[in-house]
């Protein structure tokens, strides 16, 4: 579950000396072909170097099918539907990467 390096990469001086120092979910209002619906966790990253901040996606997940069918008690997939639970996870995961550091 590696996530890309470059998302962290610094536009302006190319350093991977950056931070995440906000982040917020965008909810795609349609869902797509197959029925999901796409969360997009956006992040606002700080350049530790050169101090230029600039927005990016921090990760994505597709969420789809068995939202809707929960009130009908049917158990759902949750391999494929990642509850939002393990974006907080991935986040958590960033930012000690970044400690490390
Ligand atoms: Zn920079």
């Amino acid at each position: 579950m590696k996530k890309k390096e470059d998302v962290k990469k610094c536009p302006k001086c190319g350093s991977l000396n950056v931070e995440v120092t906000r982040t917020w979910n965008l909810v795609s209002p349609l869902p797509d072909k197959a029925g999901r619906i796409t969360i997009t966790v956006m992040g606002v990253f700080k350049c530790k170097d050169c101090n230029y901040t600039w927005k990016g996606v921090v990760s994505k997940l597709k969420v789809g099918g068995g939202v809707e069918v929960e009130g009908k008690g049917e158990v759902l997939k949750e391999e494929e539907t990642r509850p939002p639970k393990e974006i907080v996870l991935d986040l958590d995961e960033i930012l000690r990467e970044e400690d490390e550091e």
